[in-house]
């Protein structure tokens, strides 16, 4: 399953199934009363971009797990 990432140094966007979810915590309530994934995900593989192995929180990414997308922008 793949993941779209979004490289924090060049804003450009990628597309990787090499990561690895890292302190997850499982789904929680956000204050909004949302439910979110409240862990990590950390690539394996350095950014094609920049080279940097990039560190994201679940909710920064477009979530397959809640079947639901990011917020549009
Ligand atoms: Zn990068």
């Amino acid at each position: 399953m793949e993941f779209v990432f979004v490289c924090p140094n060049t804003h450009k966007a990628f597309s990787s199934d090499t990561f690895k979810i890292i302190d997850n915590n499982g789904i929680i309530t956000d204050l909004a009363g949302n439910k979110i994934l409240d862990a990590k995900v950390a690539l394996k593989n350095p950014c094609p971009y920049c080279g940097e192995r990039h560190l994201y929180h679940a909710t920064d990414l477009s979530c397959p797990f809640l079947g639901k997308s990011a917020k549009d922008e």
